[in-house]
């Protein structure tokens, strides 16, 4: 059997946040007929071929919005139609402000083992700049009544390097964070995204971002601050306690098999990736008519494969140099080795036996190394 990670897209959403590019809509009208899209989509796909399912990942649009029974619904047919290994790592993405605590106790009932609540800021004036829905009490509480619910691995995400954020904001942020009954953080930078509505903000001058030394310094002061505190940095923006690494995205990392379902779903098989409609119309109308809502794919080359294997390990556990030669052969160790020896020498790269892993160091640089390997 092919093992396979499997994220379902649940697109809706209370309000439109101010920097946010994914594909989500502001309406529940359409609930029960984009489920019954989802489950014809994912019959369609188990009898492809006989997989095994690893980990299972509710991602959005705001996936907490359904009820219980509507993600029951879709998790049985899963089970249904793919083998799923027993305890496989099923994650939900959880809004404060959109469950209390019998919503969280039904979603560890229906076998949900990992909760990714999207706090994103502590501090109130940013969490109304942010146009989130929830405040920093009900963040804390959602938290915590993860916890009450019976879940043992819940992630944090943070933002930082907002408009004006100072680094003492940033440091209580950080610090409220870790209070908190958390086995997991994932923390971004605020990325500018064209067409949001933030991007036109910033053209109209009314929003000042903050420089990239800036942003680098509150990355490094993340790094050192969460190793400090016993997390584990365990890719560029993943930190967690040890052992509660995330099983769905390191497998993205080691460039394994995934499906996606849903709007703007990707999935990656083999040598191939494709992706669906980001468009609740197209995607429903697809799926009625031909039980797939496939827009595009692309067929990766071995060079195009080689090079997408060494990013993502790059930026999370390091490239595993056995599993590399019986993919790609030695050529990129050969073409590299003066590059790879300078930067072990200076302390950004770690050669094992097995791996070479960037270190602390190297993170802070990742992107600019990545440029330079051959
Ligand atoms: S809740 Fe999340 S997915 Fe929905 S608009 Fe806000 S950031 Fe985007």
């Amino acid at each position: 059997m092919k093992k396979i990670s499997i994220y379902i897209h649940i697109p809706f959403c209370r309000h439109k946040c101010i920097y946010c590019d994914f594909y989500s809509i502001i309406t529940d009208e359409s609930i029960n007929e984009y489920i019954a899209a989802l489950c014809q989509e994912i019959e369609y796909y188990s009898v492809q071929n006989n997989y095994e399912v690893e980990t299972i990942y509710f991602g959005g649009g705001t996936p907490s919005l359904l009820s219980a029974n509507q993600i029951e619904n879709i998790l049985n047919h899963i089970r249904k139609n793919f083998y799923v290994q027993p305890n496989a790592e099923t994650t939900i993405e959880t809004n404060p402000g959109t469950v209390d605590l019998q919503k969280l106790i039904d979603f560890r009932q229906i076998e949900i083992n990992r909760i990714s609540i999207g706090v994103q800021t502590f501090d109130e004036n940013e969490l109304k700049f942010l146009t989130r829905i929830h405040d920093k009490n009900s963040a804390v509480e959602t938290v915590l009544n993860a916890e009450k619910a019976g879940f043992a691995n819940i992630n944090l995400d943070l933002i930082f390097n907002l408009p004006g954020q100072t680094k003492n904001i940033w440091k209580q942020n950080l610090e409220k964070a870790i209070e908190l009954p958390i086995t997991h953080i994932s923390t971004y930078s605020l990325i500018l995204e064209r067409g949001t509505i933030l991007n036109k903000m910033v053209l109209d001058g009314k929003v000042v971002l903050q420089d990239d030394d800036y942003d680098a310094d509150l990355y490094e002061y993340t790094i050192d601050f969460l190793t400090k505190k016993g997390f584990i940095q365990y890719e560029v923006s993943n930190f967690c306690k040890s052992g509660f690494e995330c099983l769905h995205n390191l497998n993205y990392w080691q460039h394994k098999n995934y499906l996606g379902f849903g709007t703007s779903s990707h999935s990656f098989l083999d040598n191939k990736r494709w992706w669906n409609y980001s468009s609740l119309k197209m995607y429903i109308e697809n799926i009625k008519r031909k039980k797939t809502a496939v827009r595009s794919f692309e067929i990766l080359n071995i060079n195009e494969l080689e090079q997408e294997y060494i990013m993502l390990a790059m930026r999370s556990k390091g490239i595993n140099i056995k599993e590399f030669i019986n993919k790609f052969g030695e050529d990129f160790f050969i073409r590299n080795k003066n590059h790879l020896d300078e930067i072990v020498s200076k302390g950004y790269l770690i050669q094992t036996d097995e791996f070479f892993r960037l270190t602390q160091k190297g993170f802070l640089v990742c992107d600019e190394i990545l440029i330079n390997l051959k």
